[in-house]
């Protein structure tokens, strides 16, 4: 099939099991890897929200008085689903996003494990029950929130997007997702896949569109819980909107990720990791290593940084970047630490790639002798750049890494365990790593940062999930005659 089939010329809303036509406003989708462009994005009005509200609201007293044996099933069924079409769903998310197809794939294989955690839930859900008093029992139960939704950001268009429509589906809630206007492609697919796995109608839908509709549903006075997950900015935004209105809300922002570079650390798995880990998706994940502190005496392992990143070639085993402004604000950055005197030592500004010569391509960039006072050190840049700066006292490095607003990732690089110890204990990261350029937590541990990384309480995924989408009840319950006392009458 060619890759140009796998792309719906029209993105549309999904609502009541069905794909529809409105009359909105709609933005191009353009392909990052050739600026060139795929398809339209519908920029729904409220009208559209409220649709979808209602066909959750029709929908849910069915689904959300299932078991949640019975709910899973589901996702048994999406979860072959997912893996029958990866080669698909790859395509369309390389399409529209503009990471490799392996990175791409590797998106879905993550799609896929945080299925395969929605489909343990049973197992893991264990309500509690005691004898409080002779005769007299307290349990507890997980009831699902109700109407909730999800918005989502460009850089993962199915990952992100499965960080909490499964569980929160398959704890009883009916969903809306509202996906990244950038990349509404994969969404579509992910829709047509539960469709066909059996999810009743109404239980997900889908509302495109942009900044109007996610004020619209953290107004909504029938959506009880909002995750999200974007920039600080917008984070900060919804979170306040939402929380205004009373509902609960999960904002997942920027990063700024550290990473700490001791000299006694091995050239060959620190700059493997390392390179990896500035490189991978254009350096626009969440977990990207963006600043590198290196302490003491380690130009060996800078040198050998900048030899594995010069094997990183865009167009081949670099992806693009999301858009020409995202390309222009990341070579801004670039510039500008060159102004104040940081030394480039690999430059990737000006990349093209043969045959795609409008894509947005930055090459791997790497700048040495950043001091922690420059944008660079201090701003998420989210492209293919790594920023290093020196010291040669430890502490210093953790007291560069804790002024960091943010508070994503961090990981150290040594051999030395008291040392690795040493700064796990103390630099403030929600998710910490020991020789390990990305430190992603795998299910069934859960996702979260700390600082303006994350608003909020509990992580995204994993057992936390289970409280972010669940109301705890407690019932007290006495029947036998021996528990007719005066206790709590
Ligand atoms: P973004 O904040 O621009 O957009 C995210 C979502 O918010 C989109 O659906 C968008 O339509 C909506 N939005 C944009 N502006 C808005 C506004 N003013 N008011 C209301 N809604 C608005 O983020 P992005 O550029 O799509 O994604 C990149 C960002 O996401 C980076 O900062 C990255 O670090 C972050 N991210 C964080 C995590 C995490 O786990 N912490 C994971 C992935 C991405």
């Amino acid at each position: 099939m060619n890759s140009a089939d796998l792309i719906v010329p029209k993105v549309k809303n999904y609502i009541e099991g069905r794909f529809l036509d409105g009359d909105f406003q709609v933005m191009e989708v353009i392909s990052p890897i050739d600026g060139s462009t795929i398809s339209s994005a519908p920029l729904s009005n409220r009208a559209a929200l409220d649709e979808a509200v209602q066909s959750c609201k029709a929908a849910l007293p069915d689904w959300s008085g299932k078991t949640i044996k019975e709910r899973v099933q589901v996702f048994f069924k999406f979860r072959q689903l997912l893996e029958a079409n990866i080669d698909e769903l790859s395509t369309i998310i390389q399409l529209e996003n503009g990471k490799t197809f392996g990175e791409a794939k590797a998106e879905v294989l993550k799609g896929i494990e945080l299925c395969e955690f929605a489909c343990s839930l049973p197992q893991i859900l264990n309500d509690e029950i005691l004898e409080v008093s002779r005769g007299v029992e307290c349990r507890t139960s997980h009831v699902p929130v109700g109407i909730v939704a999800a918005i989502t950001p460009f850089n993962f268009p199915l990952m992100v997007p499965m960080w909490s429509i499964p569980n929160a589906i398959a704890l009883g809630n009916c969903m809306i997702l509202k996906p990244s206007e950038q990349v509404p492609l994969s969404a579509q697919k992910i829709a047509a896949l539960f469709k066909e796995a059996g999810l009743p109608d109404g239980v997900f839908n889908i509302v495109n569109g942009d900044r109007l509709i996610v004020e619209a549903i953290c107004d909504h006075p029938d959506i009880e819980a909002i995750s999200f997950v974007g920039s600080t900015r917008v984070a900060k935004i919804v979170y306040q909107r939402a929380s205004a209105n009373l509902k609960r809300c999960l904002g997942l922002g920027g990063a700024k990720n550290h990473l700490i570079v001791l000299s006694d650390a091995n050239p060959d798995i620190s700059a493997a990791n390392i390179a990896a880990s500035m490189s991978g998706c254009a350096g626009q994940r969440c977990m990207a290593a963006s600043a590198m502190v290196a302490v003491g005496k380690v130009d060996h392992i800078v040198q050998h940084i900048c030899d594995e990143a010069r094997k990183i070639v865009p167009g081949q085993n670099l992806g693009a970047v999301i858009s020409k402004e995202a390309k222009e604000r990341i070579e801004g950055y670039i510039t500008e630490a060159e102004n104040l005197g940081a030394k480039i030592l690999l430059d990737g500004r000006n990349a093209t790639v043969e045959g795609k010569n409008s894509g947005f391509y930055v090459g791997p960039t790497v700048i040495d002798h950043v001091t922690p006072d420059m944008k660079i050190a201090q701003e998420e840049v989210f492209g293919p750049v790594l920023a290093i700066m020196r010291t040669d006292d430890i502490d210093e490095a953790i007291r560069i890494e804790n002024n960091s607003n943010y508070g994503n990732a961090s990981s150290v690089f040594t051999q030395n365990g008291g040392l690795a110890k040493y700064v796990t204990e103390r630099v403030s990261a929600g998710m910490v790593g020991v020789n390990i350029g990305v430190p992603v937590p795998r299910e069934p541990f859960s996702f979260g940062g700390w600082n303006e990384s994350r608003f909020g309480v509990g992580d995204i995924t994993g057992k936390s999930s289970i409280h972010f989408w669940t109301k705890l009840k407690k019932t007290t319950t006495k029947w036998n005659p021996e528990a007719w006392t005066d206790w709590m009458s």
